[in-house]
Formats: structure tokens, C-alpha cells, sequence
């Protein structure tokens, strides 16, 4: 029970870490060439450490599937294809620049520790490297960081931050953000600033204290675009995109698609 309750504190930290490190450069150059330092490929963008178990090896190869399949029912097809390396040992991690961070991500390489072997958190990661493969840079820059986290929470379906979460949230009066304030998290600061007010990021201590994790800003995300993809669909985001790629803010392409899906 205990070790159960553990992994899943655990990977919902994968989750946190993982965003919080998306837009930092991994610092290690052996990220670009994986087989020199004790990865194999195990699949098409998959590599792992070697002396990866076959039982864990499916898993991930199903994970990437999974994470894929996610991604196409969301944008309709699949643009960026990031590499995925994953280390099952924290020696392997950290021989590649990790700390106490669940990932690295450089470029369109993604870099995981054991404690992030999970396809939502493939999934989420996945999002945010798609999302910047289709936009321009300029209007990637313009996308709020909301926006991107929201609509990585939806497609990763991550229990810990779904609708669910959201109302126990509100169930047990947690502080959270307003949607007025959720939409000030426009910059990455400013995102990472409503994180740290709001204690998503202190899930380690949560989960050394044996408590549940929470993640009010996430789910807050999630909650907002959650529905605004129901509504509209893949279409729906697409026009978005490209809209922001000609030029238009964010606000009008997403209200406009609000008004007319
Ligand atoms: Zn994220």
C-alpha cells in the first residue's frame, strides 16, 4: 500500500518536475549522442540505459504509444517527434547532468529519470514539444503558459491533475487560483510564481509527511481547457495555432474559437 501510494506521489512529481525544467537547456552535450554513454535504442525515439529489465522496456515502448496515440487524437496528426531517453538508475541520471529534477529536456530530447517512466508524463512533455514544433517562434513566445500547461494536463489525462482533482479541491476549500488569475500566467515566471503560491511544488514534502498531493494550479489549467477542447476539438486548436502564427493574440484567437466552434 505504502509503496503504491509512494509511485503515485511520485510520478505526480514526475509530472511538476518535468514542466518546470521544459524550457531549460540541458547542460549535458551526451544527450545528443545517447548510444556513446550506455543507451540503447529500444524503438523508434526510445532509447534506454542498458540493463533496462524487458518487462520495464514494454512498458515504455507502450507508454510512447500511448503518449503518441494522445497527441494525434489532439492536434490530428503528429509534428514533432522528441526523443525520448530514459534512465531506469539515478547514476545514469545524473551522468547526464539530472539532479533532483524528474527530467531534462533539450531541444526535442527529452531526458528521464526512472522517476518519470509514465505515459502521462510522456504525454504532457509531449504536448509542450508539439506545440513549440507548430507554432513560430514569435507566436510561441506570445502563447500564455497556461494555455500550454492546460492543454498538456488535458491530453495527458494525469489523475492528479483532472476534473477530479479539481473538486476535491473545492470540496475541501484548498486555495487555488481564480480564473481571472490563472489567465495572468502568461510568461513562464509567472506560471512557476502561481506554482510556488499555490504549493503545487511542494508535493516532496507532502509526500514525505504521508499526505495527499496537490496541485491547485495544474488542475486549474487543466479545468479551464479541458472543456475548450471538448468543445472545439482538434480543429478547433489547429485554428488557434494558426491564427497565432499569423500574427493574431492569443486572447482573440481563443475567444474568437470560444464564440464559434
Ligand atoms: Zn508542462
Amino acid at each position: 500500500m505504502i509503496r503504491l501510494r509512494t509511485l503515485t506521489l511520485l510520478l505526480s512529481l514526475a509530472l511538476l518536475s518535468g514542466c518546470g525544467m521544459l524550457h531549460s537547456v540541458a547542460q549535458s552535450g551526451k544527450l545528443l549522442a545517447p548510444e556513446r554513454f550506455g543507451l540503447i535504442p529500444i524503438a523508434p525515439h526510445l532509447y534506454v540505459e542498458a540493463g533496462t529489465d524487458e518487462a520495464t522496456r514494454d512498458r515504455l515502448r507502450a507508454d510512447m504509444d500511448r503518449a503518441e496515440a494522445a497527441i494525434l487524437k489532439a492536434y490530428g496528426s503528429v509534428s514533432a517527434r522528441p526523443t525520448v531517453q530514459a534512465c531506469i538508475t539515478e547514476n545514469c541520471y545524473a551522468s547526464f547532468g539530472g539532479r533532483d529534477e524528474v527530467a531534462k529536456v533539450f531541444g526535442q530530447r527529452i531526458l528521464l529519470s526512472q522517476r518519470g517512466l509514465n505515459w502521462h508524463f510522456l504525454a504532457h512533455e509531449w504536448s509542450h514539444a508539439e506545440m513549440s514544433t507548430r507554432l513560430r517562434l514569435l507566436a510561441w513566445k506570445r502563447m500564455p503558459q497556461w494555455f500550454d500547461e492546460g492543454l498538456a494536463v488535458t491530453i495527458s489525462e494525469a489523475p492528479e491533475h483532472s476534473e477530479n482533482h479539481w473538486q476535491f479541491l473545492i470540496s475541501t476549500d484548498i486555495p487555488r487560483p481564480t480564473r481571472d488569475e490563472l489567465l495572468t500566467y502568461q510568461s513562464l515566471q509567472q506560471w512557476l510564481a502561481g506554482v510556488h503560491r499555490f504549493g503545487d511544488d511542494k508535493n516532496f514534502e507532502r509526500v514525505a509527511q504521508g499526505q495527499p498531493t496537490l496541485s491547485p494550479v495544474y488542475a486549474a489549467a487543466g479545468h479551464e481547457v479541458r472543456p475548450w477542447l471538448a468543445q472545439v476539438g482538434s480543429q478547433g486548436l489547429l485554428q488557434v495555432i494558426q491564427r497565432m502564427n499569423k500574427g493574431m493574440d492569443f486572447e482573440a484567437a481563443y475567444a474568437n474559437q470560444k464564440q464559434t466552434p
